[in-house]
């Protein structure tokens, strides 16, 4: 990566090299690498003509749609920092995250803006709000329309269509940069330090914290997945992971751009749809969470046809069961590699290097998360901060090049979490002799059973070994006689119905006794956080049955 590069930079680069090559796929509708720098241009040029400043908060609320991407390289720009929000918020989370990050623009949808946002927006710092149409699945009954430039105007936003077709007239500014390519020159000579995203945390644990990825993170990353996928010339990149998230923003959205690559956008996910469009377009790579795959092998309708496009195909994000990696294999092919990240480094700082397969724990039966990149050092400490011996589990720590300088205006959250530059991921993990680095489960939800270290992962790995088990979530549930029991959650395969004590005693035989659960309850689904990670946090919280 060079000194001063950045997704805009990579977007140039991209324009000289093959302006009319496909860099967006949406259903019918396709975007090329020339259309995406002028639209963009038209969204910054709007965005500074409005009077947005360099290094202001631009907040994007939108689904896998090509908007996403075009008001996002807008924002970059015209200088800003975006700040991607789950479109799946209620008004209080947006209104935490628009005050959070004194945010001064909102791009969104129309739909969005109509139904809450216009009142959630008003008690807060933003005074640009550009609105656009994704996609009207209800009122048009047709998933295969890209409506972008068809809308009517929002009464008090300001239109993205408009705006996209006033082009190099956008409101104010108006003038090119003189060299005559049409660009209009945008970009504010941004840096690697400069930051580029404020990336909110999942709230898997917690709630949300900014992380502050700069333009240095995230191109790092993303030349990194061009160097270590193997992928072809032009890849095609399926966005499966939601691109509000750290790795759907970095793994496809920006590594696809710098590759040169077309990325395929499909809303959101949904098992039918996403299908169709790995038969429409044949992707080579795509990375979601392990239950997204989960979804999609229980589809009626798939075949192992979906996957003979692929060349690699990442879980990141959360953990992937072994047993899920088989049963995929065995079923359509692919090998799904495994890769750990978190936002605070950026998505992935460990994954498994191409041509190779993940080794598993022959003790804890744990699947390995990859090795760390090549600036990568990962270290294992115990509760004094002394690092331990191969195998011996820990807290895994991360420096390198993809680590965020901290939290977005929390300086003790940033001097706790990164002391001295170095990341605290509150994940417990251990590595082997070879390298391999293998994550055992987040330190929270470490269960005590009667004083016995029980980590809810190991237990879930056994049960996806099942056959009749879909997805599988381990929590510790108070007890009197042992201050916590192990208690399971399962969802069923379509079809199954075995009875909750079968998976009880399924455990016991696999597992020492203090591990089993001893109580387990069925559910039709287990929730979810809207990047597809199960939440123990909330199964923890519900009543007993
Ligand atoms: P919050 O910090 O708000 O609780 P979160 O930690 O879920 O949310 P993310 O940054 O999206 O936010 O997730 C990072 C976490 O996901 C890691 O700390 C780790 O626990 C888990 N994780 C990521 N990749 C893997 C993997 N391959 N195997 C196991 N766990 C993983």
């Amino acid at each position: 990566v060079s000194p001063d590069d950045s997704p805009v930079h990579a977007l140039r680069r991209a324009v000289a090299e093959s302006p009319d090559r496909t860099f967006l796929a949406y259903f019918d509708g396709r975007l090329s690498y020339r259309e995406v720098d002028e639209l963009s241009d038209s969204v910054a040029g709007h965005l500074a003509a409005r009077g947005l400043e360099r290094g202001d908060r631009v907040a994007v609320l939108l689904q896998n749609s090509p908007l996403f991407v075009l008001a996002v390289l807008g924002a970059w720009k015209a200088g800003a920092t975006v700040l991607p929000v789950n479109p799946m918020y209620k008004s209080g989370e947006v209104t935490h995250v628009l005050r959070d990050g004194e945010v001064a623009a909102l791009i969104c949808s129309d739909r969005a803006w109509d139904s809450y946002l216009r009142d959630t927006a008003a008690d807060s710092s933003v005074r640009i709000v550009l609105t656009g149409c994704e996609l009207d699945f209800q009122t048009r009954g047709d998933a295969r329309v890209l409506t972008f430039e068809r809308l009517p105007q929002a009464p008090d936003a300001d239109d993205l269509a408009t705006v996209a077709k006033a082009g190099h007239t956008a409101p104010g500014d108006g003038a090119g940069d003189g060299d005559g390519d049409g660009s209009l020159g945008f970009g504010f000579g941004l840096g690697p330090s400069d930051i580029a995203l404020i990336s909110y945390t999942s709230g898997t644990s917690g709630a949300p914290k900014g992380a502050t990825n700069t333009h240095g993170n995230i191109m790092y990353n993303a030349e990194r997945q061009r160097t270590g996928l193997a992928l072809p010339e032009g890849p095609v990149y399926f966005a499966m992971a939601p691109l509000f998230h750290i790795t759907g923003m970095v793994c496809q959205f920006i590594a696809c751009l710098n590759s040169g690559g077309t990325l395929v956008l499909a809303y959101r996910f949904e098992s039918g749809v996403v299908l169709d469009a790995f038969a429409e377009h044949r992707p080579h790579y795509t990375v979601g969470p392990s239950t997204a795959f989960m979804a999609l092998a229980a589809h009626p309708s798939v075949t192992p046809d979906h996957f003979s496009s692929f060349v690699n195909i990442s879980s990141g994000g959360a953990p992937l069961p072994p047993a899920l990696v088989e049963k995929f294999r065995a079923g359509f092919g692919p090998y799904i590699r495994n890769g750990y990240g978190l936002t605070e480094c950026t998505a992935p700082c460990a994954s498994v290097p191409p041509g190779r397969e993940a080794p598993v724990d022959p003790v804890s039966g744990t699947l390995a998360v990859g090795v760390p990149g090549p600036d990568t050092v990962v270290r294992i400490v115990d509760d004094h901060g002394r690092e331990t011996a191969f195998g011996e589990p820990g807290e895994i720590l991360v420096r390198g090049p993809q680590v965020v300088p901290g939290y977005w205006r929390r300086p003790e959250a940033t001097a706790e979490t990164f002391p001295d530059g170095e990341l605290r991921t509150g994940d417990i993990g251990f590595m082997d002799a070879d390298g391999w680095l293998y994550v055992v489960d987040r330190k929270k939800d470490m269960i005590n059973a009667s004083g016995f270290k029980v980590w809810p992962r190991e237990v879930e790995d056994v049960l996806y070994t099942h056959p009749a088990v879909r997805e599988a979530a381990v929590v510790g549930v108070p007890d009197g006689y042992r201050g916590e029991t192990v208690k399971a959650y399962i969802s069923l395969r379509p079809g199954a119905d075995e009875d909750p004590a079968a998976f009880a005693a399924y455990c016991k035989e696999r597992l020492a006794a203090y591990k089993y659960p001893r109580q387990v309850e069925i559910l039709p689904d287990l929730p979810k956080t809207a990047s597809g990670k199960i939440l123990r946090r909330e199964l923890r919280s519900r009543p007993p049955a």
